[in-house]
């Protein structure tokens, strides 16, 4: 197993804290030094207030509204002239968030999208095909700059074309691919149409996937399909695109890189820090990028610190939990608060479901109702849908209406997955 950057990935916890402070304090002063308005933002905190680590929380957060105001360059700290590229996040609805990049912002992301490409046991050897697109979405091009600093073969395939996806997989030796983490459910559903056998016809062994959140019992399905072992990569457009960390060959959390990265977790309610091992939001405050410094931004997605002791991998840095979901994809249905990769793991663990389903919520009569429409090839088992209501029923406390609809027959979308469809009007309770 190869560390890319061992000084800096192994380094001790004293001398990372250490360099994150300085860090700090430099990105303070470069925006200082370069926007006014970010200052503003700041309240006029500075390198100055932050004499220790914890002084941090004397700041205000950054959010994604913050961002979508800012567009297109409000917040930046580097003159347009230094801009060498941007990446772009839609979001489903409004204004997009822009992120560009210097020269030194695109070789930061080299070097991290190298990290966790390493990290994955991913070499020169390899033949990496990359499936999220090139294009304004980060996916594509990080992965692109980190198999170039590893001298990585690259197959530049980008998104979608699932039939020429497959016949390269078996026909130029991809042994690594990378991919928004619902795709190779549809390259298992071409490659059985096709008659395709992973583990015959490929010599694939890594999958590196992310951008959306998948249970534990997706990823077992597609690693023994596949015949791969996966890794579970973050990272956002805002935060440089993906990269920010991934999961080590010990699968004991996820490794986020801490000298590019200052990782807090809070109470999403309360905005107060949380101690290790408590559920709750990641923020995120960039130490070493120029052109879009983040400092407290929120991220939305919720996680846990796993450890902050030293990995059997060597690695220093701290692990975050896998996300458990966004903070805005919560459901609240009948008064109960839930998360839909909780009814994925569900719906995966009974072996006649197949890979795709659909959570509908609607209200009937001013009541919730929550339906699943559930693939599978034993539509006509009345005691499958039963078995998945009763444990629907031990997970959530109520009873959900089990459709149970056959292999194919729910919309596939290009890019994320839509696994939900809430068609109440603001997605909360009516008041009582
Ligand atoms: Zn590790």
């Amino acid at each position: 197993m190869t560390i890319y950057q061992p000084n800096a990935e192994t380094m001790p916890r004293e001398a990372l804290a250490k360099q994150q402070l300085e860090k700090l304090q430099f990105t303070l002063q470069r925006i200082h030094e370069q926007n006014p308005g970010y200052v503003a933002h700041l309240h006029g905190l500075g390198p100055a207030e932050v004499k220790s680590l914890a002084d941090l929380t004397r700041f205000p957060f950054l959010t994604k509204e913050d961002l979508r105001r800012a567009y297109p360059f409000d917040l930046a700290c580097a003159p347009q002239s230094e801009f060498v590229r941007m990446q772009m996040s839609s979001g489903t609805t409004g204004t997009p968030i822009i992120c560009p990049h210097t020269a030194a912002d695109v070789r930061q992301w080299g070097d991290i999208m190298a990290r966790c490409l390493a990290a994955a046991g991913v070499g020169p050897a390899d033949v990496l095909q990359i499936t999220p697109s090139f294009g304004l979405f980060n996916g594509g091009f990080g992965f692109h700059y980190g198999a170039s600093a590893l001298q990585t073969m690259i197959i530049p395939i980008g998104a979608g074309r699932s039939r020429l996806q497959l016949r390269f997989m078996r026909e130029l030796g991809t042994t690594a691919f990378a991919a928004i983490a619902s795709y190779p459910l549809r390259l298992i559903e071409v490659a059985a149409e096709e008659g395709l056998d992973f583990r015959r016809d490929t010599n694939l062994r890594v999958g590196i996937l992310g951008a959306e959140i998948w249970s534990d019992e997706m990823r077992r399905r597609i690693e023994n399909t596949m015949g791969i072992e996966s890794f579970d990569i973050i990272g956002m457009t805002e935060t440089a695109g993906v990269g920010m960390g991934i999961d080590c060959p010990e699968h004991d959390g996820i490794h986020i890189w801490e000298d590019h990265y200052l990782a807090e977790l809070i109470d999403p309610d309360s905005d107060q820090p949380i101690e290790d091992g408590k559920w709750g939001e990641l923020v995120v405050t960039t130490l070493t990028r120029e052109a879009l410094p983040l400092v407290r931004y929120r991220t939305r997605d919720i996680t846990r610190v796993r450890s902050r002791e030293v990995c059997r991998c060597g690695r220093t840095s701290m692990r975050l939990d896998r996300f458990a979901c966004r903070n805005d994809e919560m459901l609240k249905v009948k008064g109960t608060n839930f998360y839909p990769k909780q009814v994925e793991n569900v719906l995966l663990s009974h072996p006649e479901v197949g890979n795709d389903y659909l959570i509908e919520v609607d209200r009937v009569a001013g009541a919730d109702r929550l339906r699943l429409n559930v693939e599978t090839r034993h539509v006509e088992d009345p005691a499958l849908a039963g078995r998945i209501d009763d444990d629907i029923y031990n997970l959530l406390g109520f009873h959900v209406e089990v459709q149970l609809v056959p292999i194919g027959s729910l919309p596939r979308n290009p890019g994320k997955a839509v696994r939900v469809k809430d068609l109440r009007v603001d997605g909360t309770d009516l008041p009582a």
